[in-house]
């Protein structure tokens, strides 16, 4: 089956390694020489017009890269001009215009601040109360389960942090909870948001180059699926005038921001007329959806764990 392959977080001796699963050049390197011997690496327009032709062959694959970091750009985009080849690069838009996105800054705290997540987690421990997890045991257990299934990178602990700050504190408690944390390590959004993010020019560049910029939405929600149409339309429409505006061109393609979506999403995306849509796993609809707006991705940590020793 074709899926796309999903690129995070990069780091090299001047870029501080964060993010889960963050790779160097020589890494990302090793991944390209396997899919490149195993599959067909498309550039995104030949995986556009097979999508649009239905004539995705199984070994027909392509490379994304999520949430416009410049780590991708400073250490990925040279092993990919050494092979020449072509990426998507799914973009948010609000750091564009200047906002600091939490999730971001938070994930680059925890793991600059703290020597290892266990640290990390032990401190937010300290900051909230678990009991409420005890209230919502059932609803953990089918998280529990479903991240151990998609996501098995993440460990138990992974697990019970993400469900504390996805499904148990408000978004407003959780930040309240980060901010306390970054005053205590005397730090702040503002130093950590420094050269963590793309700017329009590096769109201009990529898009020039040949690469496709895609869309994120326009904030990177949590979860799309649990906004309102009418605050999924605003996500979406914001980040297409976003992009079209610096590019010049309508973007055609998205990924779900943490792979979430509803029929609201694709009922927006097919308005924008948006050709593909990516999820962030490698979860089969059958025929629930159209394909094209449920293509799958398998996250670079698998193929480098299922198959480069
Ligand atoms: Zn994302």
């Amino acid at each position: 089956m074709p899926f796309g392959v999903m690129f995070h977080h990069f780091h090299s001796r001047k870029i501080k390694k964060f993010g889960q699963g963050s790779i160097d050049k020589n890494q990302f390197e090793n991944i390209i020489k396997f899919l490149k011997k195993n599959f067909t690496i498309l550039t995104p327009e030949e995986w556009i017009l097979k999508v649009e032709k239905k004539k995705l062959k199984k070994k027909d694959i392509c490379l994304t890269f999520d949430d416009a970091l410049l780590s991708q750009y400073d250490v990925a985009l040279k092993i990919l001009n050494k092979y020449n080849l072509k990426a998507f690069w799914f973009i948010y838009s609000s750091v564009f215009n200047g906002e600091i996105d939490n999730f971001e800054i938070h994930r680059k705290f925890r793991s600059i601040y703290y020597k290892n997540f266990d640290e990390f987690f032990f401190n937010f421990s300290n900051h909230t109360d678990k009991n409420f997890i005890l209230k919502k045991i059932k609803k953990y257990k089918i998280f529990f389960k479903f991240m151990k299934k998609f996501y098995p990178i993440y460990s138990d602990k992974d697990i019970e942090f993400r469900f504390l700050r996805d499904h148990v504190l408000t978004q407003i408690q959780y930040n309240n909870i980060l901010n306390k944390m970054m005053t205590e390590k005397k730090t702040n959004k503002k130093k950590l948001s420094k050269n963590l993010w793309l700017k329009n020019s590096h769109l201009k560049k990529l898009s020039n180059a040949g690469h496709m910029i895609g869309m994120h939405a326009y904030n990177h929600p949590y979860k799309l699926s649990e906004l309102n149409y009418v605050k999924q339309l605003d996500e979406l429409k914001k980040n297409f005038i976003h992009l079209k505006k610096v590019l010049n061109k309508e973007p055609i393609s998205i990924s779900y921001p943490n792979g979430s979506f509803n029929k609201d999403t694709l009922k927006i995306i097919n308005k924008l007329k948006i050709k593909c849509g990516f999820l962030s796993n490698m979860k089969s609809y059958k025929k629930l959806y159209p394909k094209e707006y449920v293509l799958r991705r398998l996250d670079h940590s698998i193929v480098m764990k299922e198959f480069i020793k």
